[in-house]
Parts: structure tokens; sequence; C-alpha cells
């Protein structure tokens, strides 16, 4: 935790006198005030999703739903959020919208699918919301509305038990509270947390990020095309302007060496035997080359460290290293040990 945010963070709990509830984000590394637990946030999403989906007309379209499920279930596998009850669900609307609710329930409007057009662009819809979830905003949000109206933690532990006007500030607060599409803005930040969070799990879970750039250059098209008095709630709430693309531009390369291409097909359930495949064939490491982006593919043998892989490589030295393993990156230093399969890459 870096110190200024550690007091800009403790100042805040303090106002509650209460325990300090910071937590950070992944892969931002971000500390935020968060005085919501996760089992809470899991209810309120749970509950409030019930709502929607008992009060919304879900799509009949059988193929639309499948794929959503299909590209759904890539995003939240790569997804770093403990006890997720993930769920996609394709609502019945015209409109070009999308949302998540926190602990994993999102809900995307048909509308949306004409600027989608690609799964990878679907994806890029997806990823932005997941990450939303992961990096736990609706519990940010809401605890900011707590502070600011000095609700005690006392009285967020027992939600149940809560006066009409606390629990209507954690509704407001949450935007659970009304229709569907009239929830709160994120804040700039947070959609800029979610749009560099979504760009590494869509590289993850196998589609190319620079997808990414595309879909939010249809969907400023489609901005332009609506006009300003008709434009949908997804634009007001997810701004959208020239930054933002140049933003995601920017964090293309730090996407783009956690990107494995995967084919549309699902890997088989069952590995090929051995007589079939040896085992050395899929025991190596890939390097990323610093200078280039290059990869490098090297046999991996037992002991093997980044520093003698790199070496072997015949890559300079560059920054601090990086490594993926098992699709997720771990912190790395030139004398960690590699594993089959590893990818290695410097800052
Ligand atoms: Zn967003």
């Amino acid at each position: 935790m870096n110190f200024g945010r550690f007091i800009q963070c403790f100042g805040m709990v303090a106002l509650l006198a209460g325990p300090i509830a910071c937590t950070t984000v992944p892969e931002t590394g971000r500390s935020q005030l968060n005085l919501i637990s996760p089992s809470m946030e899991r209810g309120m999403g749970r509950d409030a999703f019930t709502n929607l989906k008992a009060s919304t007309s879900l799509s009949s379209d059988q193929n639309a739903t499948a794929v959503l499920q299909r590209v759904g279930s890539r995003i939240a596998a790569v997804a770093d959020l403990p006890k997720a009850q993930w769920e996609f669900v394709l609502f019945d609307n015209s409109q070009a919208n999308a949302f998540c609710l926190p602990g994993g329930k999102v809900g995307v409007y048909a509308g949306i699918l004409q600027i989608t057009q690609t799964e990878a662009g679907l994806a890029t819809v997806l990823a932005h919301e997941v990450a939303h979830a992961v990096a736990h905003h609706g519990a940010e949000r809401i605890s900011r509305v707590l502070v600011v109206q000095g609700i005690g933690l006392l009285a967020i532990s027992q939600f149940t038990k809560m006066d009409a006007t606390s629990k209507n500030a954690l509704i407001v607060a949450y935007g659970l509270g009304t229709t569907l599409g009239t929830e709160l803005p994120h804040s700039r930040l947070q959609e800029s947390e979610a749009d560099r969070i979504g760009l590494i799990y869509m590289a993850r879970a196998g589609y190319d990020p620079a997808e990414a750039v595309k879909f939010w250059e249809r969907f400023a098209e489609y901005n332009r095309a609506q006009g300003g008095s008709r434009t949908p709630w997804f634009l007001r709430t997810h701004p959208l302007d020239e930054q933002r693309i140049e933003d995601l531009k920017r964090l293309l390369p730090e996407a783009q060496l956690q990107y494995r291409p995967r084919g549309k097909e699902d890997p088989p359930t069952t590995r090929p035997t051995a007589p079939t495949l040896p085992k050395q064939i899929s025991k190596t490491v890939t390097l990323i080359v610093p200078q280039t982006g290059a990869r490098k593919v090297i046999p991996w043998k037992s002991g093997i460290t980044i520093y003698t892989a790199r070496r072997k490589a015949g890559i300079r030295p560059a920054g601090p290293p990086q490594l993926t393993r098992a699709g997720k990156l771990r912190p790395a230093k030139p004398a960690t040990t590699l594993k089959a399969g590893d990818v290695v890459h410097w800052k």
C-alpha cells in the first residue's frame, strides 16, 4: 500500500471511528475505501438481479444468449473475484446498454449487440463490466456514500435492521432501487480502471485486446449517429471521447503481453494421451523480448531461472521481470525458478 493512499483511506475511515477498511484493486494495485464485506456485496447484487429478471423481459434469441454465455464464462474464468456467482443475462431491450451488479451479475441489453458485432466486441463489454465487479467499484461507491452520510459500520453489518433512510442511501448508491438503465454513473477513475482491467481480462481469455479499440470506435460512431439528445444511457454513464480511445491504445501493449489467441472451439475436454503428445513438446517457457515484443520459446529444464532463461534466449536485460503463470500475473525476480508453461516479460 502506498503511504499517501493509506493516509487518504485512513482519513475517510476515521470519520466513522471504525476499523480501517481498505481493499486493493487487482491488477492496478490501487488502494480503495471499502466498508462492505464481499458476502454482503454478493447478497445485494444477487437480490437486485433477481428482482430485475422478474420485472424485465429476457431475450428469446437463443443464439445470442449462447454466445453471451460462452464469452461470459471465458471472461469470468480469468476474473479475480473469489466466490463470485457469475451470471450473464441478455435482456430484450433495443437500447445499447450493459451493466454489472456487485458479486458478478452481468446484464446485457440486446441493442448493444449491433455494436459489439463480434465475440471479441462482446468480450470488450463483458470484460469491462466484470472488471467493475472485480474492483468492487459498487462497494467503493456505497462506502463513500456511507462516510458522507455518517452511517456507522455497525449499521452496515446489520443491513436488515437499518432504518429506512440509511437503507435507502445504500440502495441509491448501488442504483438498485430504480429501474434498469438509471444506475448512477461510475466515476471517471473507476471507468479508466475498468477499461484497463477489462483489456487484460479479454487478453487472458483469448480475445485480441486491440478489438476493444475497434469496439469503442464503433460506439463513438453510433453515438454520433444517435445525436446528442438521444444519447443512450450506456454512453452517458460511460463517457466516450477521444481520450478514452487514446488511453486504451496506450494500455494495449500491457494487455497484448498476456494475449494468447484461442480458436473458436473450446479445447477438448480430454487431453491427448502421452504417446501422441510427448511431454517434452509442451515443456517450454516463453519470453517476451522487451525491445520488440517478439515471443521466444525455449525448452524448460528443471531448476531453470528467469536469469538463465533470458541468457539462453539471448535477450538483453530490461526492467524488472514479470511472470504470467496459469493465466495470472505474478511478481518475479531474476532468480525466480520457472515452471513449464511460464511466460516471462519485463516492465
Ligand atoms: Zn463502466
